[in-house]
């Protein structure tokens, strides 16, 4: 198998060489950008299977950066996970990062095996990302032990019918369709929106706090991600 290629986009010199070592290290090959506007430009000569984003950069800010990736990315394009690199704190930042398209966040400082097993859980979601797309038209979800049927807007747990109203329905089913993404209050909003009235963040929680009663033990399969939103509990 060809190496991965990592393109590593941050500013501070120290941090860029130390990540970098530590994907060397693990058996990644590396490219380096110190700004958003070399990064772009380093897309579009290079290889890049992956990229790791930090957010508060001179010029161009990694919030910007990714939405211009996300934006010209098309469907017949390869998909490239994006990892943001933040600080404590950025909590605004990270939310309007996953909104605009990154794939996760990690919070500096971090450990690199930490580091080294988010990246390779973003490789292996982006490439499940087309198989899973072409799932999502189809109707069934199964996850664990659920049967979500989009079509009869059912849900078996265990073989056991759920009674959920139409909106805990709607976020069950963004939720499980893409076992450990986070979604940000604000998405699964506009995920919903249509089923009932339900319009701020804060709706969205009491949702959630309904929904994971009605799931009973397998409620804990809906993870709060503090600060950010909610996701379904990666597959093991
Ligand atoms: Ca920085």
């Amino acid at each position: 198998m060809a190496k991965v290629t990592i393109l590593v986009v941050e500013d501070e010199a120290a941090i860029q060489q130390l990540v970098s070592y530590n994907l060397i290290k693990a058996g990644f090959h590396v490219s380096c950008a110190d700004t958003g506007e070399e990064a772009l430009e380093c897309l579009l000569k290079e290889d890049i299977d992956c990229i790791l984003l930090d957010l508060m950069l001179p010029g161009i800010s990694g919030v910007d950066v990714c939405r211009k990736i996300r934006a010209k990315s098309t469907s017949d394009d390869r998909y490239i996970p994006i990892i943001m690199l933040t600080a404590k704190g950025e909590e605004e930042d990270i939310i309007a990062g996953l909104e605009c398209g990154a794939d996760d966040y990690i919070t500096k400082p971090f450990s690199p095996k930490v580091l080294e097993a988010r990246i390779k859980a973003v490789l292996r979601r982006g490439f499940e990302r087309n198989k899973s797309d072409q799932e999502d038209n189809q109707t069934t979800i199964m996850v664990d032990n659920l049967e979500i049927n989009r079509g009869r807007h059912e849900v078996m747990l265990g073989g056991e019918k759920l009674h959920l109203t139409m909106t805990e329905f709607g976020i069950l089913a963004l939720l499980a369709a893409k076992p450990g993404w986070v979604f940000t209050r604000q998405q699964i909003i506009d995920s919903v929106r249509g089923y009932d009235f339900l319009i701020t963040p804060r709706a969205i929680d009491v949702q959630i706090f309904g929904l994971r009663k009605k799931l009973g033990e397998a409620g804990s399969l809906i993870e709060t991600i503090r600060g950010v939103g909610y996701r379904y509990r990666p597959k093991q």
